[in-house]
């Protein structure tokens, strides 16, 4: 057998592609854009042609490449390889897996993204191979992945660990997924920047109000800048969104119990204040034997996360099971 993992993300901007030794360092990585021309038909080709072309780079022989995993973002149904609803590039129902396995003859394995992230965090970031693990990714939208007594859970039709989805307003403000009031309208970029308009359509005056007179615009970053200089709205939503990600989280560690919950994403670029506000309210509304044991921290590798995930997968697929 070979001893190379190639892992690939494909995003709704961007596909990230890495090459890994089996023990998880990277040997090389690159990204390509995402076409999503023709609903979205160039994109197995795309990746299919980079690969071939950086195996040929690398001067590496085929036969040294264990397997190719694949996250993309949409529901995949078990190990079908199918995405069905690629959210942001126009898949419908695509055959990811046999499509790119029938272009490079390499054994191809695909996931959700956010649950490969999750694998790629407990891999080789801050969860340290737990075996009862929940990561969550705080960017645009609200991603997570579950690991339960040492697998990734996936689910009936893969819409397990769906965590930005989990309501947190009943009637609150419509969510991407068709619904209201999810914790994605809450605690994304999208949902900080609600709450800072909120503020200011309320007390125009504020500080929030002022930023946004002259820059036209507030971004989530511009809130947590505010916040640590001393703005006291900014700081209260930076709290009152760890308040409900905390609520959320002892919810889930209700039924996962896990040693370790990661946060990732940009929003988690609040820092300190929010790890803070999400472990205060983790550890009023978990039962005390969850807080016992369970870590909670930031997520360690970034937007490299889902490319170690993918490369995981294959690991864990053809090298961990034999
Ligand atoms: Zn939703």
């Amino acid at each position: 057998m070979g001893n190379i993992l190639i892992g690939v993300d494909i995003g709704g901007t961007t596909i990230k592609v890495g090459f890994f030794s089996i023990e998880g360092k990277i040997l090389d990585k690159y990204e390509i854009p995402t076409n999503k021309n023709d609903n979205g038909n160039q994109i197995i080709p795309d990746i299919a042609h980079s690969i071939t072309g950086k195996i040929k780079d690398l001067i590496l022989k085929k036969e040294a490449i264990i397997g190719i995993g694949v996250g993309a973002p949409g529901f995949i149904v078990g190990d079908s390889g199918i995405v069905e609803e690629g959210v942001n590039i126009g898949w419908k129902v695509v055959k990811l897996g046999s499509e790119l396995k029938e272009i490079l003859q390499l054994p191809v394995f695909v996931g959700n993204d956010a649950n490969l992230a999750a694998l790629g965090e407990n891999w080789m970031g801050s969860g340290n191979q737990a075996s009862n693990f929940v990561a969550i990714t705080l960017g645009t939208g609200v991603g997570g992945g579950i690991i339960a007594n040492g697998q990734l859970l996936s689910g009936v039709n893969g819409t397990a660990g769906e965590i930005g989805h989990i309501t947190v307003v009943p009637d609150g403000y419509p969510c991407n997924c068709g619904k209201n009031g999810c914790l994605e309208t809450v605690a994304s970029a999208t949902g900080i920047v609600k709450q800072a308009q909120e503020i200011i359509d309320v007390n125009p005056q504020s500080n929030l109000g002022q930023h946004i007179a002259e820059h036209g615009r507030i971004t989530a970053k511009d809130v947590f800048d505010l916040a640590s200089a001393g703005d006291q709205d900014c700081q209260q939503i930076i709290s009152q969104t760890g308040d409900v990600l905390g609520l959320v989280l002892s919810n889930i560690a209700t039924i996962v119990n896990p040693s370790k919950i990661v946060i990732g994403g940009g929003v988690s670029k609040a820092g300190k204040p929010l790890l803070d506000a999400i472990k205060h309210s983790f550890s009023i509304y978990a039962l005390e034997r969850l807080t016992e044991v369970c870590d909670i921290d930031t997520a360690q590798l970034g937007n490299d996360a889902g490319i170690y995930g993918a490369a995981y997968l294959v690991k864990d697929n053809l090298v961990n099971n034999k």
